[in-house]
């Protein structure tokens, strides 16, 4: 089963393909699944709604997390721990986009060992916009914004 490229992962009850399913022995030992962002699926007119709808009732933060041209993960009441992983330029995680039985899923992955106490980090990859977002990681390569 070693070296396999293709197929179902070997463990019995896993959903993932073998390239996916970081616990296949395709799978780079650095590249560890660490947690699923969870939230309710949601279409693009929904999430424009609930945004203006969050922004009225002051919840400064967005946690809506795209995952496909017409779906949205909204963690904003409903997510997990995954939500609050910050931003940097630096990242020693990713975020991927999966899909399990017709569902896409974004699961956030290691990209190289990380040490107890170390923060989980990753790069949120904003779409350029003309309002920027300052960028407080103050790593030697910051991009200065998020967007
Ligand atoms: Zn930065």
């Amino acid at each position: 089963m070693w070296g396999r490229t293709s197929g179902r992962c070997v463990s019995p009850r896993c959903p993932l393909s073998v390239t996916q399913c970081p616990l296949s022995p395709t799978a780079s030992p650095n590249e560890t699944l660490v947690i699923e962002y969870v939230g309710q699926n949601i279409r693009q007119v929904v999430a424009d709604m609930r945004e203006k709808c969050y922004a009225q009732e002051g919840i400064g933060s967005s946690y809506l997390f795209r995952v496909g041209h017409d779906t949205i993960i909204d963690a904003t009441k409903c997510g997990n721990l995954a939500r609050f992983i910050k931003h940097c330029c630096t990242p020693n995680c990713y975020a991927k986009v999966i899909t399990i039985e017709a569902q896409k899923k974004i699961v956030i992955y290691s990209k190289q060992p990380i040490s107890v106490n170390e923060e989980i980090i990753q790069d949120y990859k904003f779409p350029i916009e003309d309002t920027k977002i300052s960028c407080l990681c103050r790593t030697e390569s910051c991009r200065c914004t998020l967007n």
